[in-house]
């Protein structure tokens, strides 16, 4: 049993670090819906580990896929050659994404995933003649990993305030979405379209030719399950489109299936010139991520004079044989079982189970899409973030786990959950909420 001196060895963001000292919560072995803790107690699995245990825990056939892989061909390098299963990945993989998007840069994460797309953006400008389009446009209260290029276009300003500007040229699209409590109510608000312009006045500002990209996760999820206006990703589009800048979907959370659709991109009819992925894509059991880019981008490299060629890409663990094994058996039990869709045919179930909560004490607000739900709670007026951070610990105590962001309850469970554990989640949650002070 660590000890909180042994605790010491391993980082965590500072203040999980002090809170999980004070209260070790130590994992020790997954199945299908659940975890077991070291000590024995079975917690029903809320989150899907962190948004990407999408197929359940210890699914046998990505295991054995594996260690079958291993035992063959351990590694192969990235550069001058490769293995014949990162081209069946990457052939499988754009069946199932959107539009043209139907090429696949591999990395090893999301944060990793989101760099090279920023990369990608302005290599391709560049490859066209246009090196002046460098500028980065992200989103209020988005959140895109912990690289360089993630923290820059991330929104949520705690994440990157030490740092200060690490890219020069990044904005972010404001947005007031979430100030309106209780504007959510069922699926996407209604209103808020027009907040799309706010890239029509960054445009004006800094002119079209120095904008590379508008990076966006179709919901953002870090920051709390916040959901676009109707209509809103279909107008950033428009004048994406308008004014010849990429339109990057930051789908870490929403592709593999999170809103009933393979990607969010489906799931709001609007395909973008590229889509970060990583998490579902190997449910959890191994490190991967995935860029998807349109053909129109491929090709400008492809086809560009060799010296004019400004893209350098390739991680040593790019398409790592274990990631592209457990890749495919991912995707065959995603295709086998229904999952990707599994999340729509949920959708009544879940949506009717979280908005139960509404009016229990503290609630202000509730939303859902697909199989995710925010509830966010009034926040102490003395001690911001602790409420929903007590809710978190009793729900552990009581065997359920669940995520918070600030006062903000984030749910997002394996997408084979059953209706019954949908019950326990939200009764369970309940039962905390009116015993909470
Ligand atoms: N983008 C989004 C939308 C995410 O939700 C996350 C992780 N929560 C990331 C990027 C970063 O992914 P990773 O932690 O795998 O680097």
């Amino acid at each position: 049993v660590p000890t909180p001196a042994t605790l010491d060895a391993f980082w965590m963001p500072f203040t999980a670090n002090r809170r999980f000292k004070a209260h070790p919560r130590l994992l020790a072995r997954a199945q299908g819906m659940h975890y077991w803790t070291d000590d024995g107690r079975q917690i029903l699995d809320g989150i899907a580990g962190l948004w990407c245990v999408n197929a359940g825990h210890a699914r046998p056939e990505i295991t054995e896929a594996v260690s079958r892989q291993l035992a063959t061909l351990d590694y192969a390098p990235t550069f001058q050659m490769g293995h014949p299963q990162a081209f069946e990945l990457a052939n499988r993989l754009v069946e199932l994404v959107p539009g043209d998007l139907d090429h696949v840069f591999f990395t090893n994460s999301g944060s990793e995933s989101v760099d090279t797309a920023l990369k990608i953006a302005i290599a391709y400008h560049r490859s066209r003649g246009e090196a002046a389009r460098t500028r980065l446009i992200g989103r209020e209260k988005g959140y895109h990993g912990v690289g360089f290029g993630g923290i820059s276009v991330g929104g949520i300003v705690n994440n990157r305030k030490f740092f200060g500007s690490l890219l020069p040229g990044v904005d972010h699209l404001s947005h007031t979405l979430d100030i309106e409590h209780n504007a959510y109510s069922r699926g996407q608000p209604e209103w808020g379209v027009h907040l799309a312009d706010e890239l029509e006045r960054l445009v004006a500002l800094h002119d079209a030719s120095t904008i590379a990209a508008v990076i966006v996760e179709p919901i953002a999820g870090s920051a709390g399950v916040i959901l676009p206006p109707k209509g809103y990703l279909q107008r950033l589009r428009s004048i994406c489109d308008r004014h010849g800048i990429l339109l990057i979907f930051d789908e870490v959370i929403t592709g593999f299936g999170r809103l009933g659709t393979p990607f969010g991109a489906h799931y709001f009819d609007v395909v973008p010139d590229m889509i970060t992925s990583a998490k579902g894509l190997t449910n959890g059991a191994v490190p991967m991520g995935a860029v998807f880019v349109r053909k129109s981008i491929y090709d400008a490299f492809m086809h560009a004079p060799e010296d004019a060629i400004e893209l350098f890409h390739g991680y040593t663990y790019s398409a790592h044989p274990a990631a592209c094994a457990a890749a495919l058996a991912t995707l065959e039990i995603y295709r086998r079982e229904g999952l990707l869709t599994r999340a729509a045919d949920l959708s009544r179930i879940w949506e009717d189970a979280v908005h139960s909560l509404r009016g229990l004490p503290h609630v202000i607000d509730v939303r859902n899409l697909g199989l995710v739900a925010g509830i966010e709670l009034q926040p102490r007026s003395s001690a911001p973030g602790t409420r929903a951070y007590d809710v978190f610990v009793a729900a552990f105590e009581k065997g359920v786990l669940i995520r918070t962001t600030g006062d903000i309850i984030a749910l997002s469970p394996p997408l084979i959950i059953e209706p019954v554990q949908i019950d326990q989640l939200v009764t369970t949650l309940a039962d905390i909420l009116r015993a909470t002070p």
